[in-house]
């Protein structure tokens, strides 16, 4: 947990304390800043700051911090990405959250709704071959590529997913489509390709091989090797163990108050005939309601959806009320075990949670304060 997202960060006069409007006098300011030169025996910069503090209480100037208006937080997977990784592939997934970010906030910017902003920013992901969404997705164990995705509007509770398919372009894209045109929630395998043939020309087709790449390629040969020295058929992802695995996901508030959550993945590299993963399944890796919060995960789908952790987090912000940072870091480190993954959401009230129990999580988070941070490991970059 981040000590910004507990009491915000003090950036120029600007605190990033979601939802509050704080009016921050400047002379407080001052003496607090004189009273700890004080402390640290430095008279002569003391009286300094004694009589700009004097002045100051003339002329009280008053420094309004805006109340947070809109936010958004996004998620490139959770692992174990190497400290020492390639210059090339950490300025492949720094590059793509700051991208993904910078349209993500100018929508929210011109009022866009968030169900509108989380599909856009997880299109513009799936595009993107450093991420395991759309191209760049894993392959299974055949050496295909099977996609899962869905997305939850907090304010209808409309959802829709899909899982296992083999030729949409976006998926998240078909699972919003699921979610506005239909009265159900999930399609999966052929079901969903055939729902998509129904939409004709609404849905972008690809041929399978448009989201191979060779990166995913040699962690499929790497898992494949490892499960013929170890002669056992795994259906759990024992991919290297030093890469971020690179689902995607996204959640907002928009500038009317509504939350939406979405998830894209090609899932686990090596994944068996069929599997589906947590990421196309409501309250599993996704779920958003007003009332509460907006999740998405990423990490060992099993255990989310044997956790059911999305919905898990929502109702601990329910029933304890709780923020839904203190919520996520009771479910992700308290009900999840270490290394299996994280989650990012964002409560009614502005709140932002990024939470894993993985050596890091790729992520980005903005909002109309001007908060623009990406991270992987700890600390945001620089
Ligand atoms: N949760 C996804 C799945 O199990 C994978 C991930 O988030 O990395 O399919």
């Amino acid at each position: 947990m981040f000590l910004d997202q507990q009491i915000g960060i003090l950036s120029g006069f600007e605190l990033h304390l979601p939802q509050l409007t704080l009016l921050m006098r400047l002379d407080t300011l001052f003496i607090f800043f004189a009273a700890t030169l004080a402390a640290c025996g430095a008279p002569a910069v003391v009286e300094e700051a004694q009589q700009v503090a004097a002045v100051a209480l003339e002329t009280p100037t008053e420094v309004e911090v805006k109340p947070l208006t809109f936010a958004i937080v996004i998620h490139g997977g959770a692992g174990s990405p190497s400290r020492d990784m390639d210059k090339a592939q950490l300025a492949g997934l720094t590059g793509g959250m700051a991208h993904a970010l910078q349209v993500g906030l100018s929508d929210l910017r011109r009022g866009a709704n968030a169900v509108d902003v989380v599909e856009r920013v997880i299109t513009i992901l799936e595009t993107n071959a450093n991420f395991n969404a759309g191209r760049g997705a894993v392959y299974t164990d055949a050496g295909r590529h099977e996609l899962d995705a869905s997305i939850m509007n907090g304010e209808t509770l409309a959802c829709g997913g899909v899982g296992g398919v083999r030729t949409v372009e976006h998926p998240i894209s078909l699972a919003r489509l699921v979610m506005d045109e239909t009265r159900h929630v999930l399609f999966v395998a052929d079901g969903a390709e055939a729902f998509a043939d129904s939409l004709g020309k609404r849905v972008a087709r690809v041929d399978n091989t448009y989201f191979d790449t060779d990166a995913a390629a040699k962690s499929l040969r790497a898992v494949q090797e490892s499960r013929r020295k170890e002669g056992a058929s795994k259906t759990a992802d024992d991919s290297n163990p030093n890469e971020i695995k690179g689902t995607v996901g996204c959640v907002v508030l928009d500038m009317q108050g509504h939350l939406a959550a979405g998830t894209s993945t090609g899932g686990l590299t090596g994944k068996s005939f069929g599997r589906i993963g947590d990421s196309p399944i409501i309250g599993a890796g996704t779920y958003a309601n007003d009332k509460t919060c907006g999740i998405s995960c990423t990490g060992v789908g099993e255990e989310y959806i044997r956790h059911g952790v999305a919905r898990d987090i929502a109702a601990r912000v329910e029933y304890l009320g709780i923020n839904v940072i203190e919520a996520a870091d009771q479910v992700v480190h308290g009900v999840l075990k270490e290394g299996e993954g994280g989650v990012i959401g964002i409560d009614k009230d502005g709140n932002i949670a990024m939470s894993y129990n993985t050596p890091g999580m790729v992520r980005a988070v903005g909002d109309s304060n001007g908060r623009f941070d990406i991270g992987i490991w700890e600390d945001f970059l620089k």
